[in-house]
C-alpha cells in the first residue's frame, strides 16, 4: 500500500506520477489526494513524552505509532552529559507501546536522535523518515546503520510531501525546502559548516479540524521561509514551540500566522541552555497564549482529540 502524497507536484503532475511511480527519494507515492483528507477516525493521541533536555513525541492514531525524535542517550547533569538516559524507554514501557511504525527524526542532533538506533532495533521501526541530509553524527549514522539491519525503510522528506499516519491524520511537511537540503547537502559534501537546527523536518499534522505545528529546533530564519511559502495556512491550535523554547525560534512574526491556543515544549529541569527563554515566554504573553506547557513542570504532556475539539493533559 502505497502512502505518500507530493501535494507539491500539483494534480496533473501527481496523476502521472501515480501511473508512473513517483521517483522521489523516499521512494513512495501516493494514495489519492481524497484519502490524504481522510475523514478523522477515533481518537488521536499525542504525548510529549518527558525525557530531560531534548524531544521525543509519541503520535498514536490507532493505526499506527509514530515517534517524532528519540531524546538524548545520556542525561545533562550540571552541565554535563551524564549516565545513560532510559526515561524514553521507561515512557514507551507506561503507554504499554510494544511498536513503532514510524520514526521521524527531525535533525541529527544527539537531544533528537541520540536513542534511535535502539529504537528502530527494539520497536520494530517500520519507516524512518528524516530530511535526506547527509551528517557526520555518530547518532545519525548508527539509526542508519540501525534500518539497514533491521529492514527499516529510509524515507526521505521535503516541505511538501505529506505523510499519511492513518485514521485521517496527516502530516504535511512544511520545511526544510527542498533548495535548503540541497545547499545544505552540498554544503556537507564540500566539509563546510551548516546550521543543523534550521534543516529540522517541520510537519503540520491535521486531524479532522485540528491541527498541531510541529517544529523539531527550526529558528528564526526557516520560520520566515514558513511564513513565505504558507502564510496563514500554519495556523494550528496546537503549537511545540521550536527549540525547547529558545528564544530564537518562535519568533512574533510566526506566532501571528500559526495563532496557537497552546504551545507546548520540552526540556530539561535547570537545563543548561536557560531553555525556556524569557523573551519568547515575552512574545507568547504578548501574543496572549495562555495555556503554556513544559516538560520541566508539567511531566509529560498529553494532547488528545477526536477530529472536532481537543484536551491537554499533564502528567504534574
Ligand atoms: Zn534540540
Amino acid at each position: 500500500m502505497k502512502k505518500y502524497l507530493q501535494i507539491i507536484c500539483g494534480l496533473i503532475l501527481c496523476c502521472t506520477m501515480l501511473l508512473t511511480g513517483c521517483g522521489q527519494s523516499g521512494g513512495q507515492s501516493s494514495d489519492t489526494a481524497a484519502n490524504s483528507k481522510a475523514e478523522a477516525k477515533g481518537q488521536l493521541t499525542i504525548s510529549m513524552l518527558d525525557i530531560d533536555q531534548g524531544d521525543a513525541v509519541l503520535i498514536q492514531t490507532g493505526a499506527k505509532n509514530i515517534l517524532i525524535d528519540t531524546g538524548d542517550d545520556k542525561y545533562y547533569e550540571d552541565g554535563k552529559k551524564g549516565k545513560e538516559n532510559t526515561q524514553l524507554l521507561i515512557e514507551l514501557q507506561k503507554l504499554k507501546i510494544d511498536h513503532i511504525d514510524t520514526l521521524v527524526m527531525t535533525h541529527a542532533h544527539a537531544d533528537h536522535i541520540g536513542k534511535a538506533d535502539k529504537v528502530i532495533a527494539q520497536y520494530g521501526v517500520k519507516e524512518l523518515v528524516y530530511n535526506g541530509i547527509p551528517s557526520t553524527s555518530r547518532y545519525f549514522i548508527n539509526a542508519l546503520k540501525a534500518a539497514k539491519a533491521n529492514g527499516t525503510q529510509q524515507v526521505k522528506v521535503k516541505a511538501g510531501d505529506v505523510l499519511d499516519f492513518g485514521n485521517g491524520v496527516s502530516f504535511e511537511i512544511v520545511s526544510p525546502s527542498q533548495s535548503l537540503i540541497d545547499e545544505d547537502t552540498a554544503a556537507i559534501k564540500a566539509k563546510k559548516k551548516v546550521d543543523v537546527n534550521n534543516e529540522s523536518v517541520v510537519g503540520r499534522l491535521t486531524f479532522g479540524n485540528f491541527a498541531m505545528l510541529f517544529t523539531g529546533d527550526a529558528e528564526g530564519p526557516v520560520e520566515k521561509d514558513m511564513v513565505a511559502s504558507y502564510g496563514k495556512k500554519l495556523k494550528c491550535q496546537v503549537l511545540k514551540a521550536g527549540h525547547h523554547g529558545s528564544k530564537t525560534s518562535s519568533t512574533a512574526e510566526f506566532l501571528k500566522l500559526v495563532q496557537p491556543e497552546s504551545v507546548v515544549m520540552s526540556l530539561g529541569v535547570n537545563n543548561q541552555y536557560g531553555h525556556p527563554h524569557e523573551a519568547l515566554l515575552n512574545r507568547l504573553q504578548k501574543q496572549g497564549i495562555k495555556n503554556i506547557y513544559r516538560t520541566d513542570v508539567n511531566g509529560t504532556i498529553t494532547i488528545v482529540s477526536d477530529g472536532s475539539s481537543y484536551s491537554i493533559t499533564t502528567e504534574k
